[in-house]
């Protein structure tokens, strides 16, 4: 079956040009496709300026990669017919860090999910966009007795970011690229709106993107983790696999310093990257290699590829060369499918 999205050898590059400061390389030759039967949710996991923001500006089709191209359903996004882009702009859609900035405060919540169900076309009737509107706000966790009629600021931080979850779900989306939607939010409502996610996924059959910089909530709702480092993917695949024994040295250091409820177990400090990594000219060769503990000679050379070690995972990183089965070139194939849809993916 033809992926939904796919990303093939993206790399996006900012300045460089006559006047402007050098280039920065914020995503790196970057492949990976969407499938949305079964639908599942993949968590894409880095710091600031790992490249994460950039891909889910690119998978959008907002912000165009410098080199590579995107598909959507197997055609390249510039060769789309006008009915196929309009489809595309329905089909993947995105939750905002802040909703409150997306939303013009001068519209009631009502507005706001009737322009996306009336710009595609979803209902044919009155009736039915009310119809929309409701299930939409019901399947995120929110009264609409509560809700419509309200103007933004009248709703709380959750509210507003669940109501945003409603909006993209109400133009049936098969796809949701949510950046960092739980960041702005206090931790008592992180947990509605990342359920709010799951049940995108379970209930209603779309895939989700969720880009985060915090491993936890990764590991809470992903499928799949996918470990991002300057623009290059450090580790990916099964969730179960790579949090609890991460392989790669970056991932390791951001499940280090995951807090711990055990006071006698402290986050674990940043270890002193080697006599070797010291050296490395932050433009060649392995883009961890001057933070890496474990740096060798051979890191300043050349970025190591994305081997696949078993059946479910990548790491990009020489010291798992030996026991690696191959290079992937699709990190897509490591990935699990969601507990109870094994049998359709092998369909
Ligand atoms: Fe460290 Fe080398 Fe692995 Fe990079 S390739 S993470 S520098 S050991």
């Amino acid at each position: 079956m033809t992926a939904i999205l796919e990303a093939r050898n993206i790399s996006k590059q900012f300045g460089g040009g006559l006047f402007q400061p050098p280039p920065l390389t914020a995503l790196d030759n970057f492949t990976m496709k969407i499938e949305t039967d079964p639908p599942t949710i993949t968590a894409v996991v880095g710091e600031s300026g790992s490249g994460k923001t950039t891909l889910a500006q690119i998978l959008l089709g907002i912000l165009p990669p410098t080199t590579g191209e995107l598909l959507y359903e197997g055609k390249p996004l510039k060769s789309l017919s006008k009915r196929e882009h309009r489809n595309f702009l329905r089909d993947v859609q995105m939750i905002l860090q802040d909703p409150y900035e997306s939303y013009n405060p001068f519209y009631r919540v009502d507005h706001i999910l009737r322009m996306g169900i009336r710009r595609f076309g979803v209902a044919k009737s009155r009736a039915e966009e009310q119809k929309v509107l409701v299930d939409a706000l019901e399947a995120v966790g929110l009264r609409p007795e509560e809700t419509l009629g309200r103007y933004p600021h009248q709703l709380s931080g959750g509210q507003r970011q669940r109501v945003m979850v409603a909006r993209a779900l109400a133009v049936r989306p098969r796809v949701i690229i949510a950046d960092e939607p739980v960041s702005m939010v206090d931790a008592s409502l992180r947990a509605t709106i990342l359920d709010s996610l799951q049940t995108l996924a379970r209930d209603y059959g779309v895939s989700v993107i969720y880009i985060t910089h915090d491993l936890t909530t990764a590991y809470q709702i992903g499928d799949n983790v996918l470990v991002m480092y300057r623009g290059v993917v450090a580790e990916a695949g099964d969730a179960e696999l790579i949090v609890p024994n991460p392989l790669h040295p970056y991932t390791q250091l951001l499940v280090g310093s995951i807090p711990r409820p055990d006071p006698r177990r402290p986050w674990m400090e940043e270890q002193q990257p080697s006599e070797i990594g010291r050296s490395a000219d932050p433009d060649k060769g392995c883009k961890f290699a001057n933070r890496c503990p474990h740096a060798m000679e051979m890191c300043l050379e050349v970025q190591p590829p994305a081997y696949q070690v078993d059946d479910h995972r990548v790491a990009s990183c020489f010291l798992h060369r030996e026991a690696a089965k191959s290079e992937a070139t699709d990190l897509t194939d490591v990935f699990v499918t969601p507990k109870g849809h094994e049998s359709s993916a092998a369909d």
